[in-house]
């Protein structure tokens, strides 16, 4: 082959790669002339073949381009073969990678330059939207707040996102390489095992809490998601993907409430027994005096008799309102289907006497069946209607309906009854809160047991109201348990 002379083309294109749509083959002498070329040349160089040879490289390139291409061509002079991007002197769009190698002689001496060039302009714009993607997703878990992790089926952390600092005051680089185990609780380890099994054997998302030492002592709850991620080809699980968050507010929280509750089934306990025994003595034996000691009671005695037994009714009346709410509880509450038409029927039947005294027209909308206790609804239910019947000052009028919400349904009741001052609506959902008390009876328990029994559904209760007008009760039931 000469390299000082013109190779003949035919000769090149026999060579190489000439039939490569897109690849284009130059050869330079050591001055860096074009001594040869073949393939696609006018495609990736803009020019004729023909035009190209004979000519300096600095002649036919930009002085950017030129000065790459110059420097990869004297390593090439040296021996070595490298490969490099260039932009297109057709157009600056396009990007051509280049591969630059020693040309040599029948003895492996070095005559020239030989470079190869290729169109990768999809190929780049391909890796720039990969990496951009990449970069964002990168971006997105680290600012998580959440700690994302990837790990091995067994729990050995292999990344762990820099949020775990703020979690557990501990770099990424402490956990990486360690098992999961070493920082959990070790009343924790046995359940994490079973879920790490049951996700090897093909269950899907699993969520579990379990406690995680802080490095300044001490336990925190954390929630945790983990997913299995599978090789596509043999659809084995390679490695498990975990996010957590730190709930340690929220399970203290729920503890303490569960506390609350259990020392309110205890005081129920307590009330049922101790308090309304000697309650049912007291009232039968002031109603004893008042019947057998009538003819030697002066008037005041009588009277006074009569206080105690009505005030023991109304303590006896306290104390079965306080057990209805502290009976409502987690465990209490079935969430089956309950068919919304049942429970507003038996409900309306149970209040027969009261809807006919009060003269109160109700009237029904739609109403659907919904995922939740039946008995604890109507028990709600009955509550918004005793009070629209009792809060009000002329012949009651009540609807009765369910409403499509977000995630799940409204059961709403309205009334045109008194309505609510405005001021008092945030309150009258707590214990014992009333607005009216001197002029309708009543504890200030039925709105707080209705409460209870929408958050133990996963729902909430809403009003609104205008004085003079009448007010709507709102309670959100959701289908998720509470
Ligand atoms: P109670 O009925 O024993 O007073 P609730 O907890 O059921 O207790 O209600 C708390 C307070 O909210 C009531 O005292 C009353 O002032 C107000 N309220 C409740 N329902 C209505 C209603 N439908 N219309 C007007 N006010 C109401």
């Amino acid at each position: 082959m000469e390299a000082r002379g013109i190779i003949p083309r035919s000769e090149l294109e026999r060579l190489a790669l000439a039939s490569l749509p897109g690849v284009a083959v130059l050869v330079f002498d050591p001055e860096l002339r074009i001594t040869g070329c073949c393939g696609s040349v006018r495609e990736a160089h803009g020019s004729d073949p023909e035009d190209l040879l004979g000519r300096l490289l600095n002649d036919v390139l930009s002085p950017q381009s030129y000065r790459r291409v110059a420097h990869n061509c004297r390593i090439a002079l040296r021996g070595q073969t490298t490969i490099f991007d260039v932009r297109s002197q057709r157009s600056a769009e396009h990007i051509l990678e280049l591969k630059t190698a020693p040309l040599r002689g029948d003895h492996g001496e070095v005559l020239g330059v030989i470079a190869v060039s290729r169109d990768v302009t999809a190929e780049r714009s391909a890796q720039i939207t990969l990496r951009d993607c990449e970069r964002r997703y990168r971006l997105l878990v680290e600012e998580s707040s959440d700690v994302i992790s990837r790990q091995t089926v067994d729990g050995t952390y292999l990344w762990v996102s820099p949020s775990v600092e703020k979690l557990l005051a501990r770099t990424p680089s402490e956990l990486v390489g360690r098992s999961i185990e070493e920082f959990l609780h070790p009343n924790d380890r046995d359940c994490l095992r079973r879920l790490l099994t049951s996700l090897a054997e093909g269950s899907a998302d699993l969520r579990h809490t379990h406690r995680m030492r802080h490095q300044e002592g001490g336990w925190l709850w954390v929630e945790t998601v983990l997913r299995g991620l599978r090789d596509p080809r043999t659809g084995q699980i390679v490695e498990i993907i975990g996010a957590g968050r730190d709930v340690t507010a929220a399970v203290l929280a729920e503890n303490a409430l569960a506390r609350s509750n259990a020392d309110l089934g205890q005081f129920a306990a307590i009330a049922s027994h101790d308090l309304c025994e000697p309650l049912l003595l007291m009232r039968a034996y002031a109603d004893l005096l008042a019947d057998e000691a009538a003819d030697r009671l002066m008037a005041a005695d009588r009277n006074r008799l009569e206080v105690i037994s009505r005030n023991a009714t109304k303590m006896q009346g306290l104390i079965d309102t306080l057990l209805t709410y502290a009976a409502v509880d987690r465990k209490t509450v079935g969430h089956e289907r309950a068919d919304m038409t049942r429970v507003v029927d038996d409900t309306l039947a149970l209040l027969e006497a009261r809807i006919a005294a009060s003269g109160a027209t109700v009237r029904r909308g739609p109403l659907v069946p919904v995922s939740g206790d039946a008995r604890l609804l109507g028990a709600l239910l009955q509550n918004l209607l005793s009070n629209a019947m009792k809060f009000c000052d002329r012949p009651p009028v009540i609807d009765i309906s369910c409403e499509k919400a977000p995630c799940g349904w409204f059961l709403v009741v309205s009334d045109n009854g008194i309505g609510i001052p405005a001021e008092e609506v945030h309150r009258i959902f707590g214990m014992f809160a009333r607005v009216e008390d001197a002029v309708y009876p009543g504890l200030g328990l039925g709105l707080a047991t209705s409460q209870r029994i929408a958050e133990l559904h996963g729902g909430t209760i809403e009003v609104e109201s205008e004085v003079g007008v009448g007010s709507t009760f709102k309670v959100l039931l959701t289908t998720k348990r509470g």
